[in-house]
């Protein structure tokens, strides 16, 4: 998801160190009760790390995160530029890796050259999906029909080269369920990433054999609760976990977190909240959601 709420802390352009400190004595932004280590190692499915806010401490950003116990997070790319970030990180910082995709906001860029450059970058032994792309009907920043060229074509480009597909679909659950339908026997793995629907769609999309990603939005009691019901119907094979950072900050933290920056090092506190809905153990959804996400994305233990 992007272009959520969330803005850059004002703060942030006086904070940007001279140069970088080591890690011993980076400063630690979050509050003492904020700090959580999982009970099992973690994998971040959707981590929005080359989102400017993170510019000026992407290294004490990776530090907490290790220090929660998230030991593996996949940069999504969401379009040529961040996904060229996304690569350059991970050739830079061990444990990443990326997607590379064109979001259906940016559809309407879609193009012969923007496809060469895609089918390049997914030959990269840092990228282990196509996306994040799919379908938003919510917002319709690019129109329905520019999105499902893209998304068509991105699809194709999965199917080419076997990498699975990391997919965002917001009001269109219907039309979604619809393309993927079609293009099932051709395509690998897909995930649909911080699904938000409801019982039918999820199901819809369960039939089609998908994977379903799941961030803290059913920690939203505005606008999340009716996920507390659902997650017990997704099989632990089948259910990976995300913050979707910087974005969606979960709001059952026990603290205030000055600038309102989601962060991969909370991804414990929403693995706890899905795991108590789903009436397992925090130890048993991480790792659960650990080995299906290894084995989604062909990530080696390491
Ligand atoms: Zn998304």
């Amino acid at each position: 998801m992007r272009l959520h709420r969330y803005s850059r802390p004002k703060e942030t352009a006086l904070s940007v160190p001279d140069k970088p400190a080591p890690d011993e004595t980076l400063p630690n932004p979050l509050p003492e009760p904020l700090r959580f280590h999982s009970p099992a190692p973690l994998v971040d499915i959707g981590a929005n790390l080359t989102h400017e806010s993170f510019t000026h401490d992407i290294d004490a950003t990776l530090a907490r995160a290790r220090a929660a116990g998230v030991e593996t997070l996949i940069l999504t790319g969401t379009d040529r530029e961040h996904a060229e970030q996304a690569v350059a990180l991970c050739q830079a910082h061990e444990g990443l890796y990326a997607t590379a995709g064109i979001h259906p906001h940016q559809a309407s860029e879609w193009g012969p050259e923007l496809e060469a450059a895609m089918a390049e970058l997914h030959q990269k032994p840092q990228v282990v999906a196509v996306g994040e792309c799919g379908l938003d009907f919510n917002r319709n920043f690019s129109t329905p029909a520019e999105q499902e060229r893209a998304f068509e074509a991105q699809l194709a480009l999965a199917a080419e080269s076997g990498l699975p597909l990391f997919l965002h679909e917001r009001d269109a659950g219907a039309r979604m369920r619809d393309i993927l339908g079609a293009w099932r026997d051709d395509i690998s793995r897909a995930v649909i990433h911080c699904f938000t629907a409801d019982r039918e769609t999820l199901h819809g999309y369960l039939d089609l054999d998908l994977h379903i990603g799941l961030t803290g939005w059913i920690c939203d009691e505005r606008r999340g609760h009716h996920l507390r019901d659902l997650v017990g119907d997704i099989a632990a094979n089948r259910l990976m976990v995300e913050t979707d950072c910087p974005y969606l900050l979960p709001r059952n933290l026990p603290a205030k977190l000055k600038g309102r920056r989601h962060e991969p090092a909370l991804l414990p506190w929403i693995v706890r909240e899905i795991a108590h809905w789903r009436g397992e153990s925090e130890a048993e959804l991480a790792a659960s959601s650990t080995a299906t996400a290894r084995a989604f994305f062909d990530i080696k233990e390491s």
